[in-house]
């Protein structure tokens, strides 16, 4: 099979020619073609020799991803599509609209083994990490869609345009596959090359104690984004089993060391379920688990998955939330459950093409 190109840093490009009897600054080249210019065939890269152009196409593939099926919100503010992959894995990716903004929500692993039980993708298991390329080539697809003038309609989105920010909290475990996400995130953030500013990138994790030590010592300035979803271990353990290796007091601890070594405020994923961890009880919890630690929290009331013992919190129940942990200084964001119909919870639109008598797909393109 041939290899990905994007899988090769600069440096790695540069090796590359020399190894081929190139100047290295052929390497240089190449890079730009694929992150600033983001072609997808070695023969659009017009300033390298023909035979070299050539050998490429021969060895390596630039785009990795083979679009199987994008469905739009009816709002005309999300689009999700899943994408095969050459060796036959799919993943989720997500383009999501806001007034100023135009964030893509790309996935790390092919499914994921961290088995949260209101998840559609934890359900399934972890298939096998993504590579450094089949990262950054799920930000590359929506910018070149973007930067393409409008034609094919669908989303409410003025074009050409640009992506602005890039959250990882598609598919997997972003901290499980360390090496090649933060391999991707420098190539995405390099000022000579894709040039997105680290700030415009968010990171989630469920929390993986070392690996947040390690992040916080990377030079990198991405935001952090930790999923805690309860405010008690007992409660934790249950929809978050990795909480049994990571309890809230190591998690917290970390946390605490992340925000003191960057100077940086965490946010918290907080997906609301009725009558599991929306109390006015489980909100006080939260709150004297979140004093004095700079951070934001995002209540999401969760999207339903079918067969899923879990369903969305009523709406007077998220206020509730909201007031009392706006009410302790802690601010709090209730984010729109984005796309609820376009199975935009992470992993439903491969539930729904695997098993499209559980979740129908709606306005398919
Ligand atoms: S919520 Fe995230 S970490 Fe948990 S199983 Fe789903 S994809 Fe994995």
């Amino acid at each position: 099979m041939p290899r990905l190109l994007l899988d090769l840093t600069r440096a790695e490009l540069r090796e590359l020619m020399t190894q081929w009897g190139q100047p290295a600054f052929r390497g240089d080249q190449i890079y730009l073609w694929l992150h600033r210019e983001l072609v997808t065939s070695p023969m659009q890269m017009t300033n390298l020799p023909q035979d070299l152009r050539a050998r490429l196409a021969d060895e390596f593939i630039i785009n990795p991803l083979e679009p199987v099926v994008s469905v739009d919100s009816r709002d005309g503010l999300t689009r999700k599509t899943l994408f095969r992959l050459p060796d036959g894995a799919t993943i989720e990716v997500v383009l999501m609209l806001y007034e100023s903004r135009r964030t893509v929500c790309i996935s790390t692993q092919v499914g994921c083994g961290m088995g949260c039980t209101f998840c559609a993708t934890g359900q399934g298991g972890l298939l096998r990490n993504l590579s450094a390329g089949e990262i950054v080539a799920q930000v590359h697809w929506f910018e070149r869609w973007l930067r393409q003038p409008a034609g094919d309609g669908g989303l409410r989105v003025k074009r050409p345009s640009r992506l602005t920010n890039v959250v990882v909290m598609g598919m997997g475990e972003p901290l499980a596959n360390y090496k090649a996400l933060m391999q991707a995130l420098r190539t995405i953030a390099d000022p000579e090359g894709f040039a997105l500013s680290a700030r415009s990138i968010t990171v989630s994790t469920v929390g993986l104690v070392p690996m947040i030590d390690r992040l916080a010592a990377e030079e990198l300035p991405i935001r952090l984004a930790v999923s805690l979803h309860a405010p008690t271990n007992r409660l934790r353990n249950r929809l978050v089993p990795i909480n049994r290796r990571y309890p809230l007091e190591s998690l917290m601890a970390a946390c605490h060391r992340y925000v003191e070594k960057t100077g940086r405020r965490i946010s918290f994923e907080y997906a609301l379920m009725r009558g599991v961890n929306d109390s006015a009880q489980h909100a006080e919890l939260l709150v004297d688990l979140l004093m004095g630690l700079r951070c934001h929290v995002n209540l999401i009331p969760l999207n339903p998955i079918p067969n899923s013992p879990y369903q969305p919190s009523h709406e007077e129940d998220v206020a509730r939330f909201q007031t009392i942990l706006n009410a302790a200084g802690i601010p709090t964001t209730v984010r729109l459950r984005r796309g609820i119909e376009i199975n935009a919870g992470c992993g439903q639109l491969r539930q729904a093409v695997q098993q499209p008598e559980l979740i129908p797909l709606l306005s398919s393109r």
